[in-house]
């Protein structure tokens, strides 16, 4: 029997057999089925002679798993591409193995009635494979067919209904004409068209107002995707999983992907299909397309057909819809390997809403996570909800979805909590939703640095003092100013900030963040001088006469220049410096194609001198000598390239070397790396492999994301140990 806390069986038998029933549940468990535990309990005997199920009971306070959306699995894709087959290009098929969940359910026990399915009712076929305890789709909620499940229907650009026999067949052939469609798929709308035409690229990103963020691709196989990127076998077994993420592969420098999916960078972000309508339209259609989230710029994906209708129209030429409505909003999860390890940089499909075991047992906490990548997280005994990626906090709208999301995420999960975390940050949205609940909870708010190593320190089951080395864009720090270059002893209680990266000004806030080549002119006249600004540095020419005398008057007299310690700015600064990038388009772009500048097969040990100082006990790493090296390599014209590798190593030494010192005085020798900055796998493999070799334990990320993304975890984690009981 079905409750929404657990399963519960009655089985008769002797010893024996009883033990064996026991093992059986968890060896002979279905591929999906996630067995937290087994607790076995002596009962009277009944006189069973049968197997029977009976109906689900809903329990007060009780609560279950809810499992992710699956990817459709072998066996339901055999049948959706057999001609014979009842269920042939059918793109609602699914079994126990595969299929929609998540974004499906009400509210728990998990059956039929509390999903978005509930008003398609069974054909005699299908009820019968839902009753039949032997069968593949046997209690499979979604279980449907062309009968009597739901269908798909194409709308033009402006929402007027098209009447159409083969939606596919036609959508394909929309696509192969180089049209922009807005397909609906599990967890909201993706904007599709062929990925191997530039003119069709270009329009889509004309119309998203996206000139260059890179765009996710999909693929109707593995062997496809070979012919594109270069694949390794870890990388193959996750894109191949059931959870199904986008992979950032290689790129290979003959593949006839268009190099506007992902203008400057050498990884294309890569998925294989995941939903039947997938499937046969991937094959259909026979090339590569874009798959990119139906949105206008930092707006969440839109997930009803009305809402995408008016949200994407102008933007999209079609609308591949259908009728089973979508509960919870779910971006594709993104992943890369890193060292043979799988690390989500977004996590939603296929993980959320699976939970983060604890170490520990937490009180009932909601921690609000940051602004950017927002999720939440709720905790209740050993679990830790984070919520599938939320968005950008930066309108009304991922308001709105944070909102509801975390309403879901309490029902389903039967959490009441009365302890609400939050970043120091005042500006914050979350922030704002916080405070403004001050009435209902207590409060607990928390460093986003301190949250960023918890995160790390939770996801590796690690509970005793670390060396917390936090590099990262922009987080408030515990004395106004801007923190992102730190280095903390930390645990879940508490922090000391034993060093950090020295501070420059952030020319012009925000603004600083737009255009690096700001970032640039602050070091410079920071760390160097005045005298500086008069060389021959090709980004310095490119910079209006004007505006340089605007800025040195703004550093002059500290005119909106916040301080920042930032690592992330660093990078910007030194990429705007090289004539990399002065102004982005996306989060972190300067710094992506400095890393990208780097070349893979670099041989060099040659690196930047930089020198640490010692200030009221804090260690604080000084940058002019590094800036004037970076200079002299410039004016003696050495390949951005090489620049490039040497500077990531020198980030990487300053690591180490502030480790080995910290490490010499406190006796810890344990490190977690945390924060955006390590999104940058070059910095990553060289940190982690430097501090290996010098004897210490390094934690790095998996399931959950180094960046903001992970925030959340860390806050709960820290709310939960901040009362003393
Ligand atoms: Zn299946
Ligand atoms: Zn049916
Ligand atoms: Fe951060």
């Amino acid at each position: 029997m079905n409750t929404s806390g657990d399963v519960k069986i009655e089985v008769e038998g002797d010893r024996e057999a009883l033990d064996k029933f026991v093992t059986e549940l968890e060896t002979m468990a279905p591929p999906l089925a996630r067995i937290e535990g087994i607790t076995a309990v002596e009962a009277t005997v009944k006189g069973y002679n049968q197997f029977e199920i009976r109906h689900s009971l809903a329990e007060e306070g009780k609560y279950q798993l809810v499992s992710p959306d699956i990817a459709t699995c072998e066996a339901c894709k055999r049948e959706l591409l057999s001609p014979e087959d009842r269920r042939y290009r059918y793109p609602f098929t699914n079994c126990t193995n595969c299929g929609p969940r998540f974004t499906i359910i009400e509210d728990i026990p998990y059956d039929r009635p509390k999903t978005t399915m509930r008003c398609f009712k069974m054909c005699p076929e299908c009820q019968r494979e839902y009753d039949d305890p032997l069968d593949r789709r046997f209690h499979a909620q979604p279980n449907a067919c062309p009968k009597c499940g739901p269908s798909l229907s194409l709308v033009n650009g402006s929402g007027e209904t098209i009447a159409c026999p083969d939606v596919i067949a036609e959508a394909s052939k929309l696509l192969k004409e180089g049209k922009i469609l807005a397909i609906k798929g599990l967890g909201g709308f993706h904007l599709a068209c062929d990925a191997t035409n530039a003119g069709a690229i270009q329009t889509l990103r004309d119309r998203k107002r996206r000139p260059y963020k890179p765009l996710a691709i999909m693929l109707a196989t593995v062997e496809e995707i070979k012919e594109h990127c270069f694949v390794s076998e870890e990388e193959e077994k996750l894109l191949a999983s059931p959870e199904c993420p986008i992979l950032l592969l290689r790129w290979k420098e003959d593949s006839s992907v268009s190099c506007k999916v992902a203008p400057e960078l050498k990884h294309l972000g890569v998925m294989l299909p995941y939903t039947p309508l997938h499937h046969v339209l991937l094959r259909e259609t026979g090339m590569p397309l874009v798959m990119t989230s139906g949105n206008i710029s930092e707006e969440p994906i839109a997930k009803d057909n009305d809402e995408a209708i008016r949200r994407l129209k102008g933007i999209a030429d079609f609308f591949v819809v259908h009728n089973r409505d979508i509960y919870a909003r779910y971006d594709d999860s993104l992943a890369i390997v890193e060292k043979g390890k799988p690390q989500l940089v977004r996590r939603a499909r296929g993980y959320a809403p699976y939970p983060i075991h604890l170490p520990f047992r937490a009180k009932e906490i909601l921690a609000c996570g940051a602004e950017l990548k927002n999720t939440f997280c709720v905790t209740k005994e050993d679990h830790a909800f984070i919520s599938q990626h939320i968005g950008d906090m930066e309108n009304l709208e991922t308001l709105e979805h944070f909102e509801n999301t975390i309403e879901l995420y309490l029902k389903l999960f039967r959490i009441k909590p009365r302890i609400l975390a939050y970043d120091l940050h005042p500006e914050y949205l979350s922030t704002k939703y916080a405070k403004e609940r001050a009435d209902e909870f207590t409060l607990v708010p928390v460093q986003h640095h301190h949250a960023h190593i918890v995160s790390c320190m939770v996801e590796n089951g690690v509970q005793e003092p670390v060396i917390g080395v936090a590099f990262d864009g922009t987080g408030y720090g515990s004395d106004g100013t801007i923190w992102g270059g730190e280095f903390l002893i930390a645990d879940y209680r508490g922090f000391e900030r034993v060093g950090h990266l020295e501070y420059v000004p952030l020319l012009g806030g925000a603004a600083a963040i737009e255009r690096p080549y700001r970032m640039a002119f602050s070091y410079l006249y920071t760390l160097l001088g005045e005298g500086i600004l008069d060389c021959e540095l090709p980004f310095l020419r490119d910079i209006d006469q004007h505006e340089k005398e605007v800025m040195k008057r703004q550093l002059e007299k500290g005119i909106n220049c916040p301080l920042t310690s930032s690592c992330g700015r660093l990078f910007d600064g030194i990429s705007a410096l090289l004539g990399i990038r002065g102004t982005v388009d996306y989060e972190a772009q300067a710094a992506i194609e400095l890393e990208m500048a780097a070349p893979d097969d670099f041989q060099g040990t040659d690196s930047y001198p930089f020198s640490i100082a010692e200030q009221d006990g804090v260690k604080i790493v000084k940058l002019s000598e590094l800036f004037q090296a970076v200079i002299h390599d410039v004016e003696n014209r050495l390949s951005i390239g090489t620049i490039s590798a040497k500077f990531h190593r020198t980030i990487a030494q300053i690591a180490a070397e502030m480790c080995q010192r910290i490490a010499a005085e406190r006796g810890i020798r344990k490190v977690a790396l945390s924060g955006g900055v390590f999104q940058n796998r070059l910095l990553l493999r060289l940190t982690a492999d430097l501090l290996e070799r010098e004897g210490f334990a390094v934690l790095t990320h998996s399931l959950v994301p180094t960046n903001d993304g992970g925030i959340s975890l860390g806050q709960a984690t820290i709310a939960n140990f901040s009362f003393s009981d």
